[in-house]
C-alpha cells in the first residue's frame, strides 16, 4: 500500500515532517518517540502504510522484529537502562493512536514509573480453557 497523505508516520517517511532517526533500512525506519515513556523510547515503523499488523506484508514484520532487540540492546547501552519492553498496539481499544503499524521499544529503569499491569482474571476450569483454545484454533486453521 502506498504511503498516505494524512498519516503522521507516512509523512515522516516521506520527509515532510522531521524525526530523530536512530535506524533505517529498506523495510523500516526507527526514531525516538516524541512523547516518551522513558528517555530513548523508540518507535519502529514499516515503510508501508497499514493500520494493523494483521494486514501488513509479513516481510515487514520480520524486518521489524529482527531489528527491535538490536535497538533494545543499543538503547540499554546508550541510556544505562537495565531492560526493555517491545510492544505493539492494534486498534484504539488497545491504545493505538497512530493508524500506521509500529512497534515500541521502551528502555526500562529500576525506578521508572512505567506500569504495564492488570488484575489477573481466572478461567473456571480446563474445559473452559480448552473450549476457548478450540475456538481460536478453528479460526487459525480456516
Ligand atoms: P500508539 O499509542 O501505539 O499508537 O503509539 C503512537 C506513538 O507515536 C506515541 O507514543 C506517540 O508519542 C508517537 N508519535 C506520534 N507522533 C509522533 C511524531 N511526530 N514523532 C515521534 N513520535 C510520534
Ligand atoms: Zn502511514
Amino acid at each position: 500500500m502506498p504511503l498516505a497523505d494524512d498519516c503522521v508516520f507516512c509523512r515522516i517517511l516521506k520527509g515532510e515532517i522531521p524525526c530523530t532517526k536512530i535506524y533505517e533500512d529498506d523495510m523500516v525506519l526507527a526514531f525516538l518517540d516524541i512523547a516518551p515513556f522513558n528517555p530513548g523510547h523508540t518507535v519502529i515503523v514499516p515503510k508501508e502504510h497499514q493500520h494493523s499488523s494483521t494486514a501488513i506484508d509479513p516481510e515487514y514484520l520480520k524486518a521489524i522484529i529482527t531489528v527491535a532487540p538490536k535497538i533494545g540492546a543499543a538503547l540499554m547501552r546508550a541510556t544505562g537502562a537495565e531492560g526493555f519492553n517491545i510492544f505493539q498496539n492494534n486498534g484504539r481499544v488497545a491504545g493505538q493512536t497512530v493508524p500506521h503499524v509500529h512497534f515500541h521499544v521502551l528502555p526500562r529503569f529500576a525506578d521508572d514509573d512505567v506500569q504495564i499491569t492488570a488484575s489477573t482474571k481466572k478461567y473456571g476450569d480446563f474445559a473452559e480453557m480448552n473450549a476457548l483454545a478450540d475456538k481460536v484454533k478453528a479460526v487459525l486453521n480456516k
